[in-house]
């Protein structure tokens, strides 16, 4: 299971010109016209140390830790659709690390650190913007799991804390805190680290960071089958031929049973549509994310603008990803309870992705019984956060043989052991 480094370990193997304000008026000034591609097209080869299936931001995150930190270059992503047409170009790019379990705490936390630091790493700009992430209470038993998040929190250095509905108000004051609402805010799990991202950018900095060292990123390529013998993977079959190969990744999210079922793997997974929407642009009036709970919603502003909302996953398994008036109208409802002041703002669109739902809420990394066949799924609605951590973790799996101890709790063993690490808490709606 463990391919050889071929490519220079540290070093891109290809030279493509960084993106730096003298770059900009280089190419603005002189007499370029051919700006570089951000990523190459490649033929398909016959064979690949790694292949990994799914093109967001885990396969090309795992795809750009392997060549980068291990120096295992001859590695494929394939995307049956665009980079990032799954959940990644999807998402609401939520970050944050406050979750419920230990293992979750310290497993988020690596990919926040990683986070800060990604734009220098990929030479592209990510926009992390850490305007702190608001959970609010509505009711004691809220307010109760918020004080023990807080305090798992903060035993393991993670800046969390219950803040009462004054300091609520003075963080987001478009929310009503008076006391006569139909869902008064009592307090919130207040978490000055968390923030937004712009999503796309953090797809498209992977995979030209991917791209510089050496990987494959083959679009328009769907997997249609993968061949064992004697229990070992051999063959990857897809849309533009055949592939050899000893080691696969399934990081298809949404799409990851159908992948499983090609080499019989079981996972408890369903997949369910997440819907989201964003309005027309406004003067920036909203600092902080603010999510509800007991009310499934949750908004941000964008740089741009824009207010972005979310809710908890569609209450049907489906793979469809049309958008429902039924949710519109539900969110809208919810929205102006939290913020009336918003009635007249107008919702510029809707749009839902697919969510690969585990039963405890946490995610599915690891080797799995068919050897040379991994898997990074089970993200349901909180997987763009945990990207680089996932990316940089199953990389070292892969290089090494053996599984970092951030990412042990989550092997799909687990579901036979009896040892779930129950994040519903904390991830059903704030993502
Ligand atoms: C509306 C919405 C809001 C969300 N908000 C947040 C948030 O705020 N914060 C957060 O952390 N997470 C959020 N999530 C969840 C997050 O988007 C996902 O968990 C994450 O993007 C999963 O990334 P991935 O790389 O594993 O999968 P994806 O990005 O879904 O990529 C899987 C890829 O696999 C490809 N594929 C599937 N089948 C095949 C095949 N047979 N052959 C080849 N390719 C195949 C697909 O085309 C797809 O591109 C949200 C999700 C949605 C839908």
């Amino acid at each position: 299971m463990k391919p050889r480094g071929r490519g220079t370990f540290g070093r891109p193997s290809q030279r493509i010109s960084g993106y730096s304000a003298a770059a900009l008026v280089r190419h603005g000034l002189g007499d370029v016209t051919d700006w570089p591609r951000a990523w190459r097209r490649h033929d398909l080869e016959p064979s690949y140390d790694v292949v990994i299936i799914g093109g967001g931001i885990h396969g090309l995150a795992a795809a750009y830790y392997l060549a980068s930190r291990h120096g295992i270059s001859k590695v494929a992503v394939l995307d049956k659709g665009y980079l990032g047409s799954g959940g990644s170009g999807r998402n609401t790019a939520i970050a944050r690390s406050n979750y419920l379990t230990p293992e979750g705490v310290a497993f988020y936390d690596r990919s926040l650190k990683l986070y800060e630091n990604l734009s220098v790493e990929l030479d592209f700009n990510i926009m992390f913007s850490q305007r702190g992430h608001m959970t609010l209470a509505h009711n004691d038993s809220s307010l109760r799991t918020m004080r023990w998040r807080a305090e798992v929190n903060k035993l393991q250095g993670i800046d969390s804390e219950v803040i009462d509905p004054d300091e609520v108000k003075r963080l987001a004051p478009p929310l009503d805190v008076s006391t006569g609402t139909r869902y008064p805010i009592l307090g919130a799990l207040y978490h000055p680290p968390g923030g937004i991202i712009r999503h796309d950018a953090v797809v498209w900095g992977y995979a030209r960071g991917a791209d510089r060292y050496g990987v494959q990123l083959h679009q328009q390529t769907e997997v249609l089958g993968i061949e064992t013998s004697s229990g070992q993977v051999r063959t990857v079959r897809t849309t533009r031929g055949d592939i050899a190969t000893r080691t696969v990744l399934n990081c298809t999210a949404g799409w990851s049973s159908l992948i499983n079922d090609m080499v019989g793997v079981r996972a408890p997974i369903t997949t369910s549509p997440l819907q989201a929407a964003v309005t027309e642009p406004v003067r920036p009036f909203l600092h902080a994310v603010v999510v509800s709970g007991s009310l499934h919603v949750y908004v941000s502003q964008t740089a741009r603008g824009e207010l972005v909302f979310g809710a908890s996953v569609d209450p049907f398994a489906q793979y469809s990803m049309r958008g429902s008036l039924d949710f519109i109208e539900g969110l809208a409802a919810d929205v102006l309870a939290l913020m009336p002041g918003l009635s007249k703002m107008r919702l510029l669109r809707q749009w839902a992705g697919l969510c690969d739902m585990t039963p405890d809420y946490s995610p599915i990394m690891g080797a799995t019984d068919v050897d040379g066949f991994l898997v990074d799924i089970g993200w349901g609605t909180y997987g763009f956060k945990a990207g680089p951590v996932s990316g940089e973790q199953m990389a070292q799996l892969i290089a090494t043989g053996g599984a970092p101890a951030l990412i042990e709790p989550f092997d799909i063993r687990r579901f036979l052991a009896g040892r779930l690490v129950g994040e519903k808490g904390a991830a059903s709606v704030g993502h």
